[in-house]
């Protein structure tokens, strides 16, 4: 078996607002924010196309799952309505929906999700 690992990433957006609860301070406010996701995929070899995994169908998957928050109050949309929306939890969450949607071999690595330009929390989690 071979070291070798391709990673591939795609990035989207999607614009909501939020609020974090039990937070002292503007962030516990209702506000909104331009966020920007990241996923990233790694296979340890490519298909006949010479791909890990197509960028379109990566992009496709992840608008799906952004669609569902776009525009929306996100302390209303499950499972926000339960979870507080830190961009930690989202990040996890898009983890969650997007993990099934990749065909092996490759499989998801990272989920990066930023607040604004210089703040973002990423992601990850063993394979299976
Ligand atoms: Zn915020």
């Amino acid at each position: 078996m071979s070291g070798e690992k391709y990673a591939v990433t795609v990035r989207s957006s999607f614009s909501a607002a939020h609020r974090l609860l039990e937070y002292p301070g503007n962030c516990e406010k209702l506000h909104g924010h331009n966020w920007q996701v990241e996923i990233t995929v790694e296979s340890g070899s490519l298909d006949s196309r010479g791909m890990a995994l197509d960028f379109r169908e990566m992009k496709t998957a992840l608008g799906e799952i952004l669609a569902r928050m776009d525009h929306k109050y996100l302390n209303e949309v499950p499972p926000f309505d339960g979870l507080n929306p830190s961009s930690e939890n989202i990040a996890r969450h898009i983890f969650d929906r997007m993990e099934g949607k990749i065909p092996s071999p490759a499989r998801l690595s990272r989920v990066a999700v930023w607040e604004s330009e210089d703040a973002w929390a990423e992601y990850s989690r063993p394979g299976r």
